[in-house]
């Protein structure tokens, strides 16, 4: 049901990638769902090629910001780096256009909701003296562990293991964030995640996709020196069974979909609990070596699989890879995840652990295998295997490649193993305080209503 109307507009700037896009959408829908008109601006690129362009409901429109490449995105910049600071440039004027835009009509911008990537979108809201409220995409872990490092608490490089930081289990090197563990690789988008608290101060609030349950210990380590709200998770109300209207599944793909019924049909005719679903999320991507003993450690568990290979990887299978597994295995080139992990028929998730798919993974009940390829997935990895116990991490060998025998070996010990038979108790137990947290009254739906009270107070 749609709240009442009242007078406040939040406007939303996710980073313009899946990712980041899906859970600031859900949140939106989360506030429509409580009376807030909800302005969703992305770049022009992501506008022009979202399906569908149409918003998922009256009170969540979109709008489009520019990063300086309309016509290509991310792939027509020069570098990481070059990329950033013309999204930076161009996006916070034409952010202010926006604002602008609403200014003289009967519901003006209150407040932005930016992601914490972009920290500039909050010096735009200050500009025009509205509400400012940083949303993290990344577990509160994860932003305490960067928060560490951005206040010189933890010292780079790291010079010696385990790491201590309130809050957080004893890490080594492997469970830190990629830009950590492997000293040097993408500066530009190490410097954007620190840059996080450069402004972090003036935010009015900090918004996390994470619930409280799922990380007590950090969120209280990371509150007592620096506020936040836990809002998650953000995944599609209809699986949790705490429906909100209009929200169905995330409702916008970056990418075509193979027929949505091509799925859910193939996955009806199998056994429940006997399909292996894999995917790794919109940005990673697997070297041909390791396709190839991705491809073969499936093939070799025998268990039947559904595998997400995007377009631009499809090149990288086995040759006649797809005509010979026949009907023990479907490839999809994007699938509607949320809808597939919550098929019966599924009975673990094999990912890259991205924040997204961990929470959606807990939230619907799926045990994991985990093979984290960069970002915050190695720390979200150590925590799915180790403090929520719902998966295995895969083990890499020197050569960096994980090979078919471990890819098998894992599958088999989360399918049919002792250790899978507690990760399927340990995820049952997380799906319901996930929604517990959503639902009406629960930790993340009360820090929500709290929000939403100070923006109608503040609002004209
Ligand atoms: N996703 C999807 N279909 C796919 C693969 C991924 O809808 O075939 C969605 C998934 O449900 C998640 C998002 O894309 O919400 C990926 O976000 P995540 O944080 O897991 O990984 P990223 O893409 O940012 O690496």
């Amino acid at each position: 049901m749609e709240g009442k109307a009242h007078g406040a507009h939040v406007l939303a700037l996710p980073y313009p990638t899946q990712g980041h896009i899906n859970p600031m959408l859900q949140f939106s829908k989360r506030l429509a769902s409580k009376g807030v008109k909800v302005t969703l601006a992305t770049t022009v690129f992501i506008f022009n090629s979202m399906q569908p362009r149409s918003s998922p409901s009256e009170s969540v429109q979109f709008d489009a910001i520019s990063d300086g490449h309309d016509e290509g995105g991310f792939a027509q910049a020069e570098s990481i780096h070059s990329y950033l600071a013309r999204l930076e440039a161009i996006g916070s004027k034409t952010l202010g256009d926006i604002v602008i835009k609403h200014k003289d009509t009967a519901h003006p911008i209150d407040c932005i909701v930016y992601d914490h990537c972009l920290p500039w979108a909050l010096d735009v809201a200050k500009k025009f003296g509205l509400l400012g409220a940083a949303f993290f995409t990344q577990p509160c872990a994860v932003n305490f562990i960067y928060y560490h490092v951005h206040h010189g608490l933890l010292k780079l490089p790291i010079s010696s293991t385990p790491i201590s930081i309130p809050g957080l289990p004893l890490l080594e090197l492997q469970d830190m964030p990629s830009f950590i563990y492997v000293a040097g690789s993408y500066p530009a988008y190490f410097e954007m995640v620190l840059s996080q608290f450069s402004n972090s101060d003036k935010a009015d609030w900090a918004l996390v996709n994470t619930f409280y349950e799922l990380e007590v210990e950090a969120v209280d380590s990371m509150s007592k020196i620096s506020p936040l709200l836990t809002i998650g998770p953000t995944v599609p109300s209809i699986y949790l069974d705490n429906r909100v209207e209009n929200d169905n599944d995330y409702g916008l793909n970056l990418f075509t979909i193979d027929d949505s019924s091509v799925c859910t049909d193939w996955l009806s005719t199998k056994p429940a609990g006997s399909v292996v679903y894999v995917s790794f999320g919109s940005l990673a991507h697997l070297s041909n070596k390791q396709m190839e003993e991705l491809a073969f450690g499936l093939k070799g568990s025998n268990f039947y699989f559904l595998w997400v290979v995007k377009a631009s990887e499809e090149e990288n299978l086995p040759e006649k890879f797809v005509e010979e597994i026949g009907d023990k295995g479907l490839v999809v080139k994007w699938s509607t995840q949320s809808e597939v992990l919550s098929n019966k028929a599924i009975g673990c998730f094999f990912s890259h652990c991205g924040w997204n798919s961990t929470l959606e993974a807990l939230s619907l009940e799926v045990p994991m295998v985990v093979m984290p390829q960069w970002t915050d997935q190695p720390t979200n990895a150590k925590f799915v295997e180790d403090v929520w116990k719902v998966g295995v991490r895969v083990k890499v060998d020197e050569n960096g490649i994980v090979g078919r025998e471990e890819i098998e070996s894992c599958i088999r010990e989360v399918m049919e193993g002792e250790r899978g038979k507690e990760m399927k108790e340990n995820a049952k137990k997380w799906r319901h305080l996930a929604t517990e947290a959503v639902s009406e009254g629960g930790t993340s739906d009360k820090n929500i209503d709290e929000f939403v009270s100070k923006l109608i107070k503040a609002s004209p």
